[in-house]
């Protein structure tokens, strides 16, 4: 067989990139706030731009973008938050950072936000994170149709879904506020670093104050004066702001999106048609109003117990292919019930059981067809070798009774 790609590599740096950091260490100049034009606040005028939003303010991290926002948005001491169960532990994590109290709401076996357990939770609580998990995105319309007629802010967690699009608007920019990851694992990447973005002024000068622009340092951001002059002195600084060098490395990316998007969509769906000719795999449909950027792929195991789980993961380990079953291991940062930092970690028995059978498979926009077919194959053959012998012991059994 072909050679088994290599998916845990990044794409190189564009050259850009090492021009613009050559320079910033030749002058020293490492903090934001030193000149005027800043390469942070650069890219922050060109995410905002891009994504079609007003503002934007870039931080060290998307954990952080979304503990600013819920501070920004004035939640008190153990206000609750209702979010996805199937996230990342950063979601949660933020939440008991900012002292609020997360509410996990059940998702579907398609990985989205169960609407009905949205509906019921919803009176409850005092603001709304979705996280659009691996890029899969919930039903925003009825989303914040549920959540406007509730008075109820909603907070984007886009930090794996830039340049999704949902009804033709960008992911990020239907709820109040929204945040993007520039991590390694992510579209953008930067090592680390982070982006909120909002169309209100009040909210993003109350998170540029706290995020660290301490005394007048506001003045370089191009938001309403008045907006801030009201919260000078008033707001704590929890300093984390993004480093400039990180900002220069990101910049020049900003040009590769729409390549990495469309090939990873390209790849994404190239590899789910195979998957999807197998009775034991499934990789759900995107809803109708969603144009997804994925760099990874998602399916379910049909009908699979536990043991032949283990042992497909196990076949396509040793073809040289990694799949990750969310639930299956005892530290994966995506299982709710790994979350024991939460005093009070609820039952979900309809998201546990999809975690128990959705596999998580990396696929890079950079691979070619030909190296998503290797790895389809991989997967594929995996499953046969575990499941076409399962069934013919079976029918063995019940020919010999
Ligand atoms: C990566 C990720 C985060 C955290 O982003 P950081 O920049 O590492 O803080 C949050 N939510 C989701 C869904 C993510 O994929």
């Amino acid at each position: 067989m072909s050679q088994v790609p290599n998916v845990y590599d990044a794409e190189p740096i564009p050259d850009a990139a090492l021009v613009s950091v050559r320079q910033l260490l030749q002058s020293g100049d490492l903090f934001r706030y030193t000149s005027d034009n800043s390469p942070v606040a650069l890219l922050e005028a060109e995410f905002a731009r891009a994504l079609g939003a007003k503002y934007a303010l870039a931080v060290s991290s998307c954990s952080a973008a979304l503990f600013l926002s819920l501070k920004a948005l004035g939640l008190p001491r153990d206000a609750k938050v209702l979010i996805p169960a199937f996230t990342f532990g950063a979601v949660p994590s933020s939440i008991v950072h900012a002292d609020c109290v997360p509410v996990l709401c059940e998702c579907s076996d398609n990985y989205r936000i169960d609407l009905d357990d949205f509906a019921k939770k919803l009176p409850e609580v005092d603001a709304v994170i979705i996280s659009h998990m691996r890029g899969h995105t919930s039903d925003m319309d009825a989303i914040m149709a549920l959540s406007d007629a509730a008075d109820t802010p909603v907070i984007e967690d886009a930090a794996h879904s830039l340049g999704t699009t949902w009804g033709g608007k960008n992911i990020g920019t239907i709820g109040k506020i929204g945040c993007f990851s520039f991590q390694s694992y992510k579209l953008l990447n930067a090592g680390e670093g982070g982006i909120m973005i909002t169309d209100d002024a009040d909210l993003i000068a109350r998170a540029v104050i706290m995020s660290g622009a301490y005394e007048h340092n506001w003045k370089k951001h191009p938001v309403l004066q008045a907006a801030f002059a009201k919260w000078q002195n008033k707001l704590p600084l929890y300093n984390q702001r993004l480093n400039v060098l990180s900002a220069a490395v990101i910049r020049p990316q900003l040009d590769e999106l729409p390549r990495r998007i469309k090939q990873g969509r390209r790849n994404h769906d190239h590899v789910a048609a195979q998957l999807n000719q197998s009775p034991w795999l499934q990789v759900p449909a995107k809803l109708p109003p969603e144009e997804r950027a994925p760099d990874s792929i998602q399916f379910n195991l049909i009908d699979m117990s536990a043991d032949e789980t283990a042992r497909f993961v196990a076949a396509a380990k040793a073809a040289g292919v990694s799949v990750q079953v969310f639930g299956q291991s005892a530290d994966n940062a995506r299982a709710f019930w790994n979350w024991q930092f939460l005093t009070d970690v609820p039952d979900l028995p309809q998201t546990r059981a999809m975690l128990m059978r959705a596999c998580d498979v990396r696929l890079p926009a950079r691979l070619t067809l030909a190296e998503c077919d290797v790895i389809a194959e991989i997967i594929l053959n995996a499953v046969t070798q575990v499941m076409d012998s399962a069934g013919e012991k079976a029918a063995q059994v019940a020919s010999n009774a």
